[in-house]
């Protein structure tokens, strides 16, 4: 597993399997907070690397429900009873009441109970916490949430894109519900204008709103 700083406020833990998969460390005024639980096999790391930052966590925030960006939360919650969130919309999915659109079965991702909801401001719109913008940009998920850092000026986009050889690409259509949806959530990188994305699935791109137009002409 790999740690790397990719902002004054943000760490980003990486593993390969197959495809890289990330979750990311956000340092906020009263302690830290994990995006993300990856894999089952990164929860030795992260618990590790909350450890070395010598910060308390404070929350864990869900992107989504799929089993790649929580499988380390029920060990890490058991270490540390930090709350988890994520957006209202994709809790049914995740705690297996019904199958992601696209799908036959149900699969319970997250333990009932374990997650509760983002808070919302108004219809569609998330409540800020602690330096972060949460986003719902439905699509990949019905509830697929990225993450803005103003400060630092970093989108942590989950499964909102891919990234290839520093090129913009759509989420894994396997897995992705709905991907017209996805592709015009997409343009919140046009909106916000982030220095940084930061995707699950990839490596990180500078200034990704410069590749915005040719990704929509692509794509929509
Ligand atoms: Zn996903
Ligand atoms: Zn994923």
């Amino acid at each position: 597993m790999k740690i790397t700083q990719i902002s004054p406020n943000i760490w980003k833990l990486g593993i390969w399997m197959i495809i890289p998969v990330n979750v990311w460390f956000v340092r906020s005024e009263d302690g830290l907070i994990l995006i993300d639980g990856g894999i089952p096999k990164m929860a030795t790391g992260i618990l590790k690397q909350i450890k070395e930052l010598n910060l308390p966590l404070k929350k864990i925030l869900l992107t989504h429900g799929h089993s790649d960006h929580v499988g380390s939360v029920k060990e890490v919650v058991r270490h540390t009873s930090a709350p988890v969130y994520i957006h209202r919309e994709e809790l049914q999915y995740a705690e297996g009441d019904m199958p992601y659109p696209g799908r036959k079965k149900a699969q319970t991702t997250i333990d009932k109970g374990m997650a509760s909801p983002l808070l919302q401001e108004s219809e569609g719109r998330l409540q800020p916490l602690e330096g972060l913008l949460p986003l719902w940009t439905p699509g990949h998920s019905p509830g697929h949430v990225a993450y803005y850092h103003k400060e630092d000026g970093v989108l942590i986009g989950g499964d909102l894109f891919t990234t290839r050889r520093g090129r913009l690409a759509r989420p894994i259509p396997m897995f992705t519900a709905d991907m017209q949806t996805a592709v015009r959530s997409g343009a919140v990188i046009e909106e916000l204008k982030p220095k940084l994305l930061t995707v699950c699935h990839g490596e990180d791109i500078k200034e990704p709103y410069s590749q915005w137009e040719g990704y929509w002409t692509r794509w929509s």
